[in-house]
């Protein structure tokens, strides 16, 4: 809780701009009322996260701004929670779907195409791993990745951050338990196969000791995780701590995945090229494609050798690894327009520079009226928390959570034309925001404040 918010004010604050969105959006809420045959109301349940009473629905979107269908438009700092971090329907992505479905043709023929070798190249020379595979989503490309683990280990467990978020893995819904010791389920999963425990470990993010107690144990075949938390805000590692991560899990014969799906905005290699990790595996989805769903695991070659070797494992039909449309000829076709085009060395660099824009204008606003919260950053992605100084572990940053808080600020900026990542203060920068775009935000921010303070 933030010590200074005047609780009854903010929650006035929070039921007037309520009332104002659902009377700037009569026809998002008629659409929402009549969706009698979606579970929840919505395509999908999480679309029930926003900030309102119904979500606002989608008319169209180009580059950073989204219209929905009541006619407003928004700049997005939201962007799809990084799917659409090449910005919405670039128009080199769309080219390059309408020649492969329309022209050539054959979006699922289950047969490769060209550009996946290129696109494998051009992974390696990102992230440095030298054998790719594709998925259609992150969480497939962990889960590929785990089993692959699991495989060449002959271990049971991987060991996850607590309050990480990998995809609807089930062996990643594990949290600490009470002073950062033991583990349990993550509140809320649904449908667990077994006991979390059964499967996984779990170590607080910047906790070298409690990670090293939980690879002596033997039992755990990788460490999959982000290289910065982007999922209970941003955690940025401290100094040592990812090269203590790779010096433990090396003694203890434990494979390292890195996951840079979300990390991935820390430039055109991830964190892994930005801060040169040494990772035995790479997962990544969300934005490789353009806004194309497309995931992508890469291995070290002699990871890749040793599973090749293995004639027991069956990796090439119901083995647990793959799926009919990972690969797919659209989706490599989408992810080599977006990684030769679009989300190239040189927009990062445009990217971070207006991250770090946005950074300041919130910092100034904190400092300005006082108030006990933090920013951090990881390249083109920025996020603030109620809390100073920043956490240094899932747990503490989940402590710091304020959903009013949280909801007033995202239904401020959604009235004023400004879109956040729902479930986080996070904005992210495409290669189409502009510093006009960032220096909008300052404004809302620091308006949003001063109401606050009344
Ligand atoms: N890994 C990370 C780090 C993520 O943030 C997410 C989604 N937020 C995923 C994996 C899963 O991505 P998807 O839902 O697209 O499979």
């Amino acid at each position: 809780m933030s010590m200074s918010i005047d609780r009854t004010r903010l929650r006035q604050l929070l039921s007037r701009e309520a009332a104002e969105s659902t009377a700037r959006n009569p026809r998002s809420k008629a659409a929402y009322e009549a969706a009698d045959h979606l579970f929840g109301r919505v395509p999908m349940t999480w679309m029930n996260k926003n900030a309102g009473t119904f979500p606002r629905y989608l008319a169209g979107a180009h580059g950073a701004r989204v219209t929905d269908i009541d006619g407003h438009e928004y700049i997005d700092f939201c962007l799809g929670d990084t799917g659409a971090m090449a910005g919405h329907s670039p128009a080199v992505v769309a080219d390059a779907v309408e020649r492969r479905f329309r022209e050539q043709g054959g979006a699922t023929a289950m047969l490769p195409t060209e550009d996946a070798e290129w696109v494998g190249a051009e992974l390696t020379r990102r992230f440095g791993l030298p054998r790719w595979s594709f998925s259609l989503t992150a969480t497939d490309a962990n889960r590929w990745a785990i089993r692959l683990a699991r495989a060449v280990t002959g271990r049971q467990k991987i060991l996850f951050n607590s309050y990480c978020y990998h995809g609807s893995v089930d062996e990643s819904l594990i949290v600490t338990g009470p002073e950062g010791r033991g583990a349990t389920s993550r509140p809320g999963n649904v449908g667990a196969p077994c006991d979390v425990t059964l499967t996984s470990r779990v170590a607080e993010f910047n906790d070298l000791e409690g990670l090293e107690r939980e690879l002596a144990q033997g039992d755990v075949a990788a460490v999959l995780m982000e290289p910065a938390l982007t999922n209970i805000g941003i955690v940025l590692p401290e100094p040592g701590y990812l090269e203590g991560v790779r010096e433990l899990t090396r003694r203890h014969g434990v494979l390292l995945v890195n996951d840079e799906t979300h990390t991935f905005s820390a430039g055109p290699g991830g964190a892994t090229a930005a801060w040169a990790l040494e990772p035995d595996i790479l997962t990544i989805g969300k934005a490789v494609a353009g806004g194309v769903p497309a995931g992508a695991y890469g291995l070290s070659a002699d990871l890749a050798d040793r599973l090749l070797r293995r004639g027991d494992l069956d990796l090439v039909d119901m083995g647990g690894v793959g799926g009919t449309l990972a690969g797919n000829a659209l989706s490599v076709a989408a992810m080599r327009a977006t990684l030769e085009h679009v989300l190239t060395d040189s927009a990062f660099a445009a990217m971070s520079a207006l991250s770090a824009r946005f950074e300041q204008g919130v910092q100034s606003g904190i400092e300005k009226h006082g108030l006990p919260w933090s920013v951090s950053r990881l390249g083109a992605r920025t996020e603030y928390r109620f809390t100073a100084p920043a956490p240094r572990t899932g747990t503490e940053s989940a402590a710091a959570s304020d959903p009013e808080l949280e909801d007033f600020l995202h239904l401020w900026m959604a009235n004023r034309g400004v879109l956040m990542t729902p479930f986080h203060n996070m904005a992210l920068m495409c290669p189409a925001t502009t510093e006009a775009d960032v220096d909008a935000h300052t404004t809302l921010f620091a308006g949003a404040l001063a109401e606050l303070a009344g």
